[in-house]
């Protein structure tokens, strides 16, 4: 698995298949106490990005108090929307977003080579 920080926290990010508990209709999920970041392995590679960041915004809520609560479907949106905008931000500034995928897709890469 791939792991990125967050606020001075190791974060475990897995890409999940059909994951008993994960419903795979999600495009990704986070426990914010585990320090897992889950992402949908059907995801094509920019969403999968724009997904993580997403889920980097639920840790940012709870790290800073920003307010946002998850169950709050307006307040949903608007995670969605600043990762989305954050997403655009570093498209159009050339901001290398390969690491992030790399770290996303570092625990199917060990799959395919067969050592866990
Ligand atoms: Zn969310």
């Amino acid at each position: 698995m791939g792991w990125i920080k967050i606020n001075g926290k190791k974060i475990k990010v897995v890409i999940v298949e059909e994951e008993e508990g994960f419903d795979v209709s999600r495009y990704g999920e986070s426990d914010l106490f585990k320090f897992i970041i889950k992402i949908n392995s059907r995801l094509a590679p920019e969403a999968k990005i724009q997904t993580l960041l997403h889920e980097v915004i639920h840790f940012w809520n709870e790290d800073f108090a920003l307010g946002l609560n998850a169950d709050d479907q307006d307040s949903h949106d608007l995670i969605e929307r600043l990762s989305s905008l954050f997403f655009i931000f570093c498209q159009e500034n050339n901001v290398n977003l390969n690491p992030l995928l790399a770290a996303i897709n570092e625990n199917k890469k060990r799959k395919v080579n067969g050592k866990v």
